[in-house]
């Protein structure tokens, strides 16, 4: 629940509020007026209208996994447009490192970097529990025990939001015992139109079962970058669809009545670049794989656990191979953000842009068409974001930020309260009305 201080703030005091609670809680304790205006105000400030963020205020919130910062600008794409116009646009939005899937939609939910939040990459091994967290292991997907750090749902039903979920990643484990009050098994063949009717649907029902925080996930274009490369034409085809269903999304949610303040957030998670089976390292050809206890990841970041005694072998080699790196868990270059975690393993390949590492031959099509897990700086690696509704401010385009930002973005909006996270209000709050 809110203090009741809080409800006097202005907007830009609940951002100090935010940032430095310690400093304005000194502030009040000063001003002695501010204990008669608590006292008066107290009995109207136990809902969020004094904020000016009522308990009709919506944050839908739609990742179009692998949705890479440029292409809106390869074809029409009137929906994508339309947000821009009307909300936010940002240059480009920032992976956290590796720029795969899990970790990305992780950090959105949580705000933390993948060392703070543990799920380190979409394949791990964890030795806390001595259990291996996989990708399409449904068993560990639902393990609580893999997730720390706090979902925005847990923050919010924890607040008394009710929120709901046609999938995102960690909506399926009861993390602090919570899930989102209505919520989804991860099911790829869902139509994408099933999932927006869902959506909407949830927010016809009457207001006492109304989530005010909806998570929505569509597994393309990343599905196509992977098969047919980023550069291809499939990829301009599964974009102006993409765009089409935001559109609908859009057109569907300008019918609810305007005093439903609804926020539509349209992110991504990653991007992505081509690779060929011409530019691949084959660990085989430098080093023998029986020289590992462990050796997890997948292209283009390993994550390797050597043998104590073949530890300085391994890296005396890797170092010498060209188009990877080596580092040593305590190498890492700091803004990687990465190795900080007992989930990282001691050691650390990564290919270099464009380049790809496995163990052995490059088969089949996990070493063509186009794949994402570099540099999070890596310019093919950037991703989208846009915003459009009353919280938003119109036709601007806002500087690049981390997904980690996310988090405090909709902690604002729906007026949490949370304990302090890697994302930055700061980096956000100049496209906020
Ligand atoms: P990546 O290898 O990083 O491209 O991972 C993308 C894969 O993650 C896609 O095949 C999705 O179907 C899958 N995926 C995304 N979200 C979920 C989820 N919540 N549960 C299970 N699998 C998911
Ligand atoms: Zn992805
Ligand atoms: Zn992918």
């Amino acid at each position: 629940m809110h203090t009741p201080f809080l409800c006097i703030f202005s907007k830009q005091n609940r951002y100090l509020y935010y940032k430095d609670i310690a400093m304005l809680r000194h502030f009040y304790t000063c001003m002695l007026f501010t204990v008669i205006l608590a006292v008066v105000l107290f009995t109207s400030c136990t809902s969020r209208t004094i904020t000016g963020k009522s308990a009709d205020t919506y944050v839908i919130m739609l990742s179009i996994d692998g949705f890479r910062w440029d292409y809106a600008e390869r074809v029409e794409t009137p929906g994508l447009d339309y947000i821009a116009l009307n909300g936010v646009r940002a240059k480009h939005l920032e992976p956290v490192f590796p720029t795969k899937t899990f970790p990305n939609h992780y950090s959105i939910a949580t705000g933390l970097y993948p060392d703070n939040h543990g799920i380190v990459d979409n394949n791990f091994y964890c030795p806390e529990l001595d259990a291996t967290y996989r990708l399409g292991d449904m068993s560990s997907i639902i393990n609580a025990d893999f997730y720390g750090g706090e979902p925005i749902w847990v923050t919010a039903e924890k607040q008394d939001i009710t929120t709901a979920s046609y999938f995102w990643v960690g909506s399926e484990a009861p993390i602090k015992g919570i899930r989102p009050t209505y919520w989804k098994s991860y099911d790829v063949t869902v139509p994408f139109e099933d999932r927006i009717d869902k959506v909407i649907s949830w927010l016809e029902l009457p207001s006492d079962k109304r989530p005010q925080l909806i998570t929505l996930y569509f597994n393309e274009p990343d599905r196509s970058g992977h098969n047919y490369g980023p550069e291809h034409p499939a990829i301009d085809s599964i974009v102006k669809y993409l765009d089409s269903l935001v559109g609908d999304l859009i057109n569907r949610l300008n019918k609810f009545p305007s005093q439903y303040n609804i926020n539509l957030i349209v992110t991504s998670d990653h991007g992505m670049t081509e690779i060929t089976p011409e530019r691949y390292v084959d660990m085989t050809g430098y080093v023998d794989r029986n020289w590992f206890e462990r050796t997890h990841g997948g292209n283009p970041l390993l994550n390797l656990q050597p043998k104590e005694e073949y530890t300085d072998t391994i890296y005396n080699i890797l170092k010498t191979v060209e188009n990877i790196s080596v580092w040593k868990r305590d190498e890492i270059p700091a803004r990687f953000n990465y190795g900080n975690n007992p989930r990282v393993m001691d050691m650390i390949v990564l290919a270099d842009s464009t380049w790809s590492v496995g163990w052995g031959e490059p088969t089949g099509s996990y070493y063509t068409g186009g794949s994402h897990g570099w540099d999070s700086e890596m310019k093919d690696m950037q991703t989208i974001f846009y915003a459009i509704g009353p919280a938003f401010k119109e036709n601007h385009v806002h500087p690049p930020f981390n997904v980690v930002d996310i988090y405090p973005l909709i902690v604002y909006i729906l007026d949490l309260e949370v304990a302090e996270v890697n994302g930055k209000l700061e980096n956000i709050i100049d496209m906020l009305k």
